[in-house]
């Protein structure tokens, strides 16, 4: 029997479905990419965007039409409002949240479906210490053989009114950190080489379960552990995560990004606004001048770091004055990457009771202009870059032919001539030879060895050329 899931929505659904996969494969369903061919047909919905709803609506329907030929079951997981939550509840046969994953297989026989495996949840746990269900526990069918997610918290405190992940999600839920770190081990000793670490305010881990009494490691913590991972195996790998809150952002967290070879030297920080009380009115719980600080942290301790953030163009009450001030912080923290979204409310978030009083036209308009702020910025950056060698991890087959698409560790596309698919999942190092604002295009030199103590050198010439092209992004910003 044969199972498709489509996961909608960001990273934490996608790593929520690799759980669900590993549940449905343990107890003998086998995954098929074809949908008209699946016997049970899932998806890992997100009532964040009214697009990703939709779609699970689009789809839901499509597979009703389905049943009156053929017999096939539905379900549905993932980030759910609770409006939506009872419609759906009408239309797919299996509602489950996340973290009844793994009564699963249990559900499924109470549906009156014989499981080609025949399993009790119970016995999915089987050889673990205790009953303990916790859907962190199953280990997940990851999607890639290098490059892996791993969920380290689950739910948001931080009540932004423009967003909907606290009510679908719930309060923030820190995952244990042995169990994280035993994931992390795992991934490190079976060659992975791309570790993100994933919740929705990952600088806050820790803190639910040590106001609650337990022993926890705080996130710096958690990622020093994770940095000495690379220490004791000498193994290669880089270690992201998203998304940090500037708030919670601690001087601790970014020194010890500096301190591990490991832990990768990017970051994302998402800014939303440039003026205060635009930020008020998100409850975002900082001001310009605290994000500046942390910026300038990073700024000093990591030069070479690259900086993305999201950032939402008329919000409700977004005057021209207050966009301005946005674009103006746009200019001052020159990010290599920004995830510009026009607001729209969410259903279920606090704003959604507030007029959208921006004209369309108006979002639009903002949203091009800060578009363009972006492209002048990272392209003086990658411009920088022309004729040095840089180390990327191979990602895939590009879309050019004869092409490989690479990221460099700062998470900057870079693709290179070559049909040698055998690179895909490996350091290499790419001379640059041209630049656009969103990618680079190189040259190939050779393939990097995998050990940190045999690369030294290699990471001393990127973190120079990085800082170079820091320098010339930041130049073009002030210019501009
Ligand atoms: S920090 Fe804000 S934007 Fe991020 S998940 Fe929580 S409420 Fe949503």
């Amino acid at each position: 029997m044969k199972y498709h899931i489509v996961a909608l929505g960001c990273q934490m659904n996608q790593s929520d479905s690799e759980r669900i996969r590993s549940v449905l494969e343990r107890v003998g369903y086998e995954r098929t990419d074809v949908e008209e061919e699946a016997d049970l047909l899932g998806v890992v919905a997100c009532s964040v965007r009214q697009k990703a709803i939709d779609k699970v609506y689009s789809r839901i329907h499509k597979w009703s039409e389905w049943k009156k030929s053929r017999s096939v079951m539905t379900f549905a997981s993932g980030c759910i409002l609770p409006a939506d939550r009872e419609k759906l509840m009408d239309r797919f046969d299996l509602l489950f949240t996340i973290n009844e994953l793994p009564q699963l297989p249990d559900m499924l026989r109470d549906y009156g479906l014989v499981t080609p495996g025949s399993l009790r949840a119970a016995e999915i746990d089987s050889g673990r210490d205790d009953a303990d269900r916790e859907y962190w526990k199953i280990d997940p069918a990851y999607s890639s053989r290098f490059d892996a997610f791993v969920p380290i918290q689950n739910g948001c405190d931080k009540f932004c009114t423009f967003c909907a992940v606290p009510y679908t999600r719930g309060r923030e839920v820190s995952r244990p950190s042995d169990e994280i770190l035993a994931e992390v081990r795992r991934l490190v000793d079976s060659g992975y080489r791309s570790i993100t670490l994933l919740g929705q305010n990952v600088n806050s881990y820790g803190l639910d379960r040590q106001s609650s009494g337990a022993t926890e490691r705080s996130f710096a913590d958690l990622l020093d552990a994770i940095g000495s991972i690379g220490t004791e195996t000498d193994r290669r790998f880089w270690t992201y995560f998203t998304s940090p809150h500037p708030r919670d952002m601690t001087d601790t967290v970014i020194d010890t990004i500096a301190r591990h070879r490991v832990l990768a030297k990017q970051l994302h920080l998402p800014i939303q606004s440039g003026d205060d009380k635009v930020l008020i009115r998100m409850n975002r719980n900082y001001r310009v001048s605290q994000y500046r600080r942390v910026v300038d942290k990073i700024r000093s301790t990591i030069p070479e770091a690259t900086l993305f953030t999201d950032i939402i163009v008329g919000f409700s009450g977004e005057t021209s004055e207050q966009f301005e001030q946005t674009r103006a912080a746009m200019r001052e923290f020159a990010y290599n990457m920004a995830y510009i979204a026009m607001y729209s409310p969410r259903p279920g978030a606090a704003s959604a009771r507030w007029e959208d009083d921006v004209p369309q036209d108006q979002k639009r308009w903002r949203l091009h202009e800060l578009g363009q702020e972006m492209m002048a910025t990272s392209h003086a950056y990658n411009r920088a870059l022309v004729g040095r060698e840089v180390t990327v991890l191979v990602e895939r087959p590009d879309r050019k032919e004869g092409y490989l698409s690479a990221k460099t560790e700062g998470r900057l596309i870079v693709r290179f001539a070559s049909e040698d698919e055998s690179l895909v999942g490996r350091f290499v190092t790419v001379r640059i030879d041209s630049a656009t604002a969103l990618s680079m295009e190189g040259s190939f030199v050779g393939v990097e060895p995998d050990t940190l103590s045999a690369t030294s050198d290699l990471a001393r010439r990127d973190h120079a050329a990085f800082r170079c092209a820091l320098d010339a992004m930041v130049g073009a910003a002030v210019g501009g």
